[in-house]
């Protein structure tokens, strides 16, 4: 059957290459997923008769619509939103909204696309989707925030609700936007329903732990990982790429756990300070001061800023997080990495790596932590304040940390048991592909024709 597979593989990977022209990112994340499937299909037979794939890879809906908005001279501005649901199988649909003005159809099916298979792997009760717009929030005051939020709100009130579709935040969303979120939300339908959107604040309705959860989530995989192939974090040297929820809070565990953090950054370019990076800096430019991260040599004049996205990677290190956004590191990045003696790379940012800097990794026997998995403890939080909204309880922050390191370690091990169960040891790409994917379909088949 594995001819078979494969030939069924690549022909819906023309399809899906037919159906959705020009749309890259979407093309590579299903290209990565389907590669890692063969072995199962070959295995499981019945899953081709029952065009698995063809379902899997075509959204259950999309929508995108005109959100109208007033800036602060009184000019009418029209961005695009977007919301696509891509699959619930296992539950509501669940996943993020983006403000970026790279947002397009592209981003946001194969950002939902990856939901499906990260959500699956955290073993909670949520579907896939997301959403966003091509809105640029940087630069735009909080008045112009709240009215353009409020106005995207009015038309994504339509499609979601706490048993049907439950956004979060993603890059330029973080507890403002979801909280002017939820005021518009609660004014168009009425009723406090605190469940229809996860990362609320701690006051009305979050849950202790979500700021956290994504960055804590992806160092204790990278904790589980390291230490299954005898290696430590403490001791180490690492570089992480972002400088914004996500990378603060890795920063913060790995230096918890031991590392030294000794380069972050932002799209403008990287901060390397070798007395390892003062978290609390970042901190007060990027939470407080929607500042710039090159205002850190203001407080650290010895530290050295270099220009340019990539620069990072060029920086010697043992552990390497990119935790900024999709396809940061390229082949020629990954080949400096590996040049320079980086041991692990753990994916805190969507698909942050390309294919060929992810083959790369693997052909150099480099520890390779994929995103699906790694940062999936951001969104099993997010259902960890699901459960609590629907119960109205609030865990402690300790609570919730230890169930967040007990999911991220039940993650390492179905995707390392997947890997070794269909002959790819060690091979956590396929590992988490396999494992999320057998959960999904079983679902699917189970609920029929769907
Ligand atoms: N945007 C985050 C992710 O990519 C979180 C999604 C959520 O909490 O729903 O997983």
């Amino acid at each position: 059957y594995m001819q078979k597979a494969k030939e069924y593989v690549e022909t819906v990977y023309e399809t899906v290459k037919m159906r959705n022209p020009h749309q890259e990112e979407f093309q590579q994340a299903v290209k990565e997923v389907l590669a890692s499937l063969t072995p199962v299909l070959a295995k499981h037979p019945e899953y081709m008769k029952q065009s698995i794939l063809e379902r899997i890879v075509e959204p259950e809906r999309m929508v995108s619509f005109r959100v109208p908005w007033i800036d602060d001279e009184g000019n009418v501005q029209v961005n695009r939103g977007y919301r696509v649901q891509f699959n619930s199988a296992l539950g509501p649909y669940k996943g993020g909204i983006r403000f970026h003005p790279t947002v397009n159809d592209s981003i946001i099916k194969f950002l939902g696309f990856e939901q499906i298979f990260k959500n699956a792997l955290t073993g909670q009760p949520i579907g896939g989707a997301k959403g966003g717009a091509d809105f640029d929030p940087k630069g735009k005051s909080d008045t112009e925030i709240m009215r353009f939020t409020q106005s995207f709100m009015t038309e994504l009130s339509n499609y979601i609700g706490p048993d049907q579709d439950v956004p979060a935040g993603d890059i330029g969303v973080g507890q403002r936007e979801i909280g002017y979120m939820f005021g518009q939300y609660k004014k168009m339908r009425g009723g406090y329903q605190a469940g229809v959107l996860t990362g609320k604040g701690v006051g009305y309705g979050g849950s202790l732990a979500r700021k956290e959860a994504t960055g804590y989530g992806t160092v204790y995989f990278l904790d589980a990982m390291l230490k299954d192939n005898g290696l430590s974090i403490s001791g180490s040297k690492a570089v992480v790429s972002g400088s914004g929820n996500v990378s603060i809070y890795a920063m913060e565990k790995l230096t918890q756990l031991g590392a030294k953090v000794i380069a972050c950054s932002d799209s403008d370019g990287c901060i390397y300070d070798e007395q390892g990076i003062n978290l609390a800096t970042v901190k007060h430019l990027k939470e407080e001061g929607n500042c710039r991260i090159r205002d850190y040599l203001n407080a650290h004049p010895k530290a050295t800023f270099y220009e340019g996205c990539t620069e990072i990677w060029s920086i010697p290190c043992d552990i390497a997080l990119p935790c900024a956004t999709q396809n940061e590191i390229n082949e020629q990045a990954a080949k400096q990495l590996v040049s320079n003696g980086v041991k692990a790379v753990g994916e805190g940012a969507n698909m942050p790596s390309t294919l060929e800097a992810v083959e790369v990794f693997m052909n150099n026997q480099i520890l390779f932590a994929p995103a699906k998995a790694a940062n999936a403890g951001g969104v099993a939080v997010s259902a960890l304040e699901m459960a609590q909204n629907s119960a109205r309880i609030a865990w402690s922050f300790d609570e919730v940390d230890e169930k967040l390191h007990h999911i991220m370690h039940t993650i390492y091990k179905a995707s390392t048991e997947a890997a070794e169960e269909y002959g790819e040891p060690r091979n956590l790409v396929i590992g988490a592909n396999i494992a999320g994917f057998k959960r999904v379909s079983a679902a699917m088949i189970s609920q029929g024709v769907i």
